[in-house]
């Protein structure tokens, strides 16, 4: 039977609003899961402005619904960790291991952000009686959304909350697998994260994770700093605004680094200044991850790859999601990754303007959307 919800729908042109949608029973290959969280994140205010009408909302969690007849990894009553990172499992990248960049199914990777074979089939969701995308193929803030099996992953934490579940699926999926997929990390290591926001805070959960001896977190805020000790650092740096490069910041580093410079340095700052700042952080043969997502032209002093060092730029931190997800609720659930801590504030869909608003102006670690 056609279910009617709510959603908050893009008009394309910078504006949104909350509507009535249809969502249909899901077809053989579809699952339809009643969305209890949803997070909020920049990528969603981007995607206003897309041109195009769609369901936004990339981040989310839920409850199954029902299943059609060729689905076997989750059943009606599972709680879900919904993910964006659909994957064939069949094209080139995938057989190579990288799902997140599936040729195929991949939103970002296969699609610009426009519809792909990882959507459910479109005339399942309909806005209006005409078919409508979903942001990411999943358009979260939305009550229900019917999505394909490699979007959902099952929760098996007694513990978790639907908000903490529904905050795995970018973020922390982001900071942790830059570590633990993108970098692998050793143990005993040494890692330099610049910018403690949400996602270089996820950076420092993963290198606590991952048995870092020394975690140091450089950031130009000292309020940031205190939090990143909460979640792992040892070691801050408050960095000067007009430290150009971070290149003073660098010296500290290798005063705490036996003069060598650190084993990994990530870049979580977003600011495009930065995008050579981690290869200033790390030794001779040392690994400089980009976390943020800079997409700027620089000017890089090719000094800085002195010498044999690796530079590099993963998408969503290499998510492998049926791995990854039970990876952080177990984590989660030993009490090494906080997720509750990193959630500010909860709203209702109808207060959506007010949860992008404290969100653009920096109130928010993090906002989530929830539903009944
Ligand atoms: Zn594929
Ligand atoms: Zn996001």
């Amino acid at each position: 039977m056609a279910i009617i919800c709510k959603a908050a729908i893009a008009n394309g042109k910078g504006g949104f609003s909350v509507q009535d949608i249809v969502v249909n029973e899901p077809k053989d290959d579809e699952v339809l899961v009643k969305i209890k969280a949803a997070g909020l994140c920049h990528t969603d205010h981007d995607s206003l402005s897309w041109g195009k009408q769609l369901i936004i909302g990339h981040e989310g969690a839920g409850i199954v619904v029902s299943v059609g007849k060729n689905i076997s990894s989750v059943l009606p009553g599972d709680k879900v960790i919904l993910n964006w990172a659909m994957h064939c499992g069949k094209c080139f990248q995938c057989l190579e291991g990288n799902l997140h960049l599936c040729e195929v199914a991949s939103p970002v990777a296969a699609g610009g952000n426009g519809y792909t074979p990882g959507h459910a089939g479109l005339e399942g969701t309909t806005f209006n009686g005409e078919p409508i995308l979903r942001s990411f193929n999943i358009g979260t803030i939305a009550g229900y959304t019917l999505v394909k099996e490699s979007a959902v992953v099952k929760n098996t934490s007694e513990t978790m909350s639907f908000p903490a579940a529904s905050i795995i699926s970018c973020g922390v999926m982001t900071g942790y697998g830059s570590v633990v997929n993108a970098a692998r990390l050793k143990a005993g290591s040494s890692a330099v994260v610049l910018g403690t926001g949400g996602v270089g805070l996820n950076v420092v959960q993963g290198a606590k994770v991952a048995g870092a001896e020394k975690i140091i977190a450089v950031d130009i805020n000292p309020h940031r700093l205190e939090t990143a000790v909460k979640f792992g650092a040892t070691h801050t740096i408050l960095a000067a605004k007009d430290d150009a490069g971070l290149l003073k910041a660098a010296e500290e580093v290798k005063k705490l680094t036996g003069g060598r410079g650190a084993d990994y340095a990530f870049e979580c700052t977003a600011i495009p200044e930065l995008g050579a700042a981690p290869l200033a952080m790390v030794r001779n043969a040392g690994t400089a991850v980009q976390v943020s997502g800079i997409e700027q032209e620089i000017t890089i002093d090719m000094r800085l790859f002195e010498w044999d060092k690796i530079y590099i730029n993963p998408l969503y931190g290499k998510c492998r999601p049926q791995i990854d997800f039970p990876d952080i609720a177990q984590h989660y659930t030993s009490g090494h990754l906080l997720l509750e801590e990193m959630i500010t504030r909860t709203y209702s869909i109808n207060e959506l303007d007010k949860a992008f608003d404290d969100m653009l102006k920096g109130r928010n670690a993090k906002g989530v959307i929830v539903f009944d």
